[in-house]
Formats: C-alpha cells, structure tokens, sequence
C-alpha cells in the first residue's frame, strides 16, 4: 500500500503561513495583495471556479476584482480588459480564465499581460524564465506538484520521470521543474506510443492529460511516486484522476488520491504568487516614499 500524498494538509499550512504574511504586507504598506480575473462568460462550471477562488483570497485577507465580458466581446475588448488590470496599481495578480472561447487568440491576449502580474505564469518572459531555471512566477499547477514532492521528501535527482501531458499550464511546466530538479524526464502526449512501456521505467509518474483510467497499477513500477493532476467527472458525478487509484495504490510507493490531492495546493500556490507579486510591484514604491 502506497503513502498518501496528502494535499489537504499541506494546503491548510500554506494557508495559516500565508494568512499570517497576507497580514504582516498588509500592516506594512496599507495595501491589500488584490487578485484579477478576467473572464470572458462561458460555461458555469468556469463561473464556479472563479467564485472559489474568490472565497480562498477573501479567507487568506485578499481581495478580489472579477472583469467580466461578454461572450460576443471583440479580441480588441479583451485585451482592453487585460491592460486595465495591468495598468492598476490596485490589482497585484492577473488570471485570464481559460480556456477562452475559440475565437480570441489567446497567445496575443496573454502578451498583453504585465508579466509581473502574470500569476499563472504563462507570459513568454515567465516561460521563458522557468526554461532557463532562473523561475518567477510558474503555473500554479505543477508548483504545487513540485512542493508535494518536496514536503514528503521525495527524491528526484537522478530518477527517472514520465510525464504524460504536455500543456502550456500543467504537463509542460511540470516536465521543465522536474528536469530543473535533475530528474531525467520523458514527456508523453498524445501521439506517444507504448505508453505503458514507458510508464512502467519511472520512479516518479505524473499525469495531467484529463483521461480517466489512463494510469493503472499494472503499469507501475513497484514503489513508483505518482502524481495525479487529472480532474475528470465521472458519469455519476463524482470526481477521479488519471490514475486508476484502487489498483495504483497497491502498487505505488506514494501517490495523490483525486479529489484531496494536487487540487488543493494548487490554489495556495495561486494565491501565494499573488503575493509574490505584490511584494515585486510594491517596493519600489515603498523605497521612493522612504527618500522623501
Ligand atoms: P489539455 O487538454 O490542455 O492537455 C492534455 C495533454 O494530455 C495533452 O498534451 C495531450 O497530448 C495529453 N493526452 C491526452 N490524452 C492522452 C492519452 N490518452 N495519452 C497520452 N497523453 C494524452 O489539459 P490540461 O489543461 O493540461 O489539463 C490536464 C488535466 O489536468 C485535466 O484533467 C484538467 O482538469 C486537470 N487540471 C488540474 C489542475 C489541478 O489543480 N490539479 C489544474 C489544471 C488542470
């Protein structure tokens, strides 16, 4: 039976830590870390999501401006959006809700981003940055993969990882951070062949590609670490991963159970990059107030 990485716990802690730094910036610069959203109207599971994140900032002492469009709003529009958020001084973090619909070109829509707002970490400059090993702000996502790791002293250096998805927000950086962590990685997708052949080599194996039942312990190495990002609703309504976790389980060494596991954390992360980037834009004005 597999260690339980329990991403629950390690969300309540970063939440208290948080709380307590949220209050003490708070206290110094009588300026409240804000998180942006930008929301071009969709679907109400997105709606949803971004409700909750704004009862997580309000619990932690931040606060929350939500922007939200029409879905008949133009490109020109959302970009308009993107550059009130960047251009006030009010809001620290900037999240454009994705997907967006099909007809907006999001990469053109995620440069107009300031990239020290950029909390998801998806500006080319932040990407670029992460790539180089020298991170600013990184997806929230696999951050959090990596601090669960890193709290249950998972040894990466020199193991063999797989990572099946490569996405701009979660496969992808996940499979750079790793490689920064001098993991050997193989990234896996789609078109990738013999993927059980390949899952079955990995000390470590983290899925994000939204399939349920992918995973299965047959496919494991014994003792493996698996990190499940899958979020997949299941016809009854409930919520797994990838991972088939009653077979994965007797098999793994350590694994995230779906939902209790990278979900979690991935919320902490956001919300601490929030004030991370509070922290870089608001100095600086602190510093010219100090010569005065
Ligand atoms: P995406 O659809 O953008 O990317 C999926 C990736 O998986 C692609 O690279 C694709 O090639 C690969 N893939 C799909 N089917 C595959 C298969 N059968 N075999 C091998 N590779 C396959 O999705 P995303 O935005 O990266 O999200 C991935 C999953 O993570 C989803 O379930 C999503 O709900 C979840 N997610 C979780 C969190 C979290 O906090 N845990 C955050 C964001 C997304």
């Amino acid at each position: 039976a597999a260690m339980v990485l329990d991403g629950r716990a390690l969300a309540r802690e970063m939440r208290d830590d948080l709380s307590l730094r949220v209050a003490a910036y708070v206290a110094q610069h009588y300026h409240t870390p804000t998180l942006g959203v930008i929301h071009v109207y969709g679907d109400r599971s997105a709606e949803r999501y971004v409700r909750s994140l704004q009862i997580s900032c309000n619990r932690v002492g931040m606060n929350f401006k939500y922007y939200l469009l029409h879905h008949t709003a133009t490109q020109r529009e959302l970009e308009s959006a993107i550059y009130t958020f960047s251009a006030d001084p009010n809001v620290d973090g900037i999240i454009i809700q994705m997907p967006l619909p099909i007809k907006y070109d999001s990469a053109a829509a995620v440069g107009q981003l300031d990239h020290r707002k950029d909390i998801d970490g998806v500006h080319p400059i932040n990407v670029g940055l992460l790539n180089q090993n020298k991170p600013s702000l990184v997806p929230n996502t696999p951050a959090g993969g990596m601090l669960i790791l890193e709290r249950y002293g998972i040894e990466l250096a020199g193991r063999d990882a797989v990572v099946i998805g490569r996405s701009a927000i979660v496969g992808g950086p996940m499979s750079t951070m790793l490689l920064n962590a001098e993991a050997t990685v193989e990234i896996c997708h789609r078109a990738t062949r013999n993927l059980a052949d390949k899952v079955r080599r990995a000390d470590v194996v983290v899925t994000a590609a939204g399939k349920i039942g992918l995973v299965t312990g047959d496919m494991l190495k014994p003792g493996a670490t698996v990190i499940d990002f899958g979020i997949n609703v299941r016809p009854d309504n409930t919520i797994c991963g990838d991972v088939d976790y009653a077979s994965a389980f007797e098999v793994a060494g350590a694994i995230t159970p779906v939902p209790g596991g990278t979900g979690p954390v991935t919320t902490m992360v956001l919300l601490n990059n929030v004030l991370k980037a509070a922290i870089a834009t608001h100095v600086d004005i602190d510093d010219d107030m100090a010569q005065c």
